[in-house]
């Protein structure tokens, strides 16, 4: 297989310094790249050309931190629903009451008094995590969301989510008081 050489060019923040070695996995050429942020990093050629890297990460680091920030705003319109559900985590139902956070994922712990970020990604508990402060632990679940479900996903998802909790409002109202009771 001929090697098409990339040294000097650029795709994205990166510029390719010079060949570093085979991929041996698919055989395809691995660069040496600058980033403009000053980091180096090693990728594959294949992804190079084809545009699927084009920062050393922190290009994607910014995008996740601007969603964390589109969402927290999502996140301030979602709490004032008051909203009140079960979520199954790892097989216990854990009843969410109307104080808790209306972001799904996100809980406070009475016991700990701390808020509590959670992860359910296909049957495992990949986030559980207390935090000290609501922004942190939302943080934590919607970087969660982003590494796993990946932001176009997500997007259908959270629409989904969004209509599911309107649904859910409807229905809360009219359950709201029989939940505080019958805790
Ligand atoms: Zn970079």
């Amino acid at each position: 297989m001929t090697r098409i050489d990339l040294t000097g060019q650029q795709f994205g923040r990166l510029t390719v310094l010079e060949y570093a070695s085979r991929n041996p996995l698919n055989g395809n050429a691995n660069w040496l790249c600058r980033c403009e942020c000053g980091n180096e990093v090693v990728v594959d050629g294949y992804r190079l050309r084809k545009g699927q890297t084009q920062s050393c990460g922190c290009y994607r680091a910014e995008v996740s931190r601007k969603n964390i920030m589109t969402q927290e705003k999502t996140r301030a319109q979602m709490v004032k629903h008051h909203i009140s559900e079960k979520a199954h985590v790892d097989g216990m139902t854990v009843l969410r009451s109307t104080n808790s956070s209306g972001v799904v994922g996100v809980s406070f712990d009475k016991q700990s008094s701390k808020w509590v970020a959670r992860m359910m990604y296909e049957g495992h508990l990949v986030l559980n995590h207390q935090f000290h402060s609501f922004e942190a632990a939302c943080g934590a679940r919607f970087a969660a969301e982003e590494r796993y479900i990946g932001s176009e996903k997500l997007n259908k998802a959270r629409q989904a989510q969004m209509v599911k909790m309107a649904r859910r409002q409807t229905r809360s109202l009219r359950t709201n008081q029989a939940v505080a009771v019958g805790k």
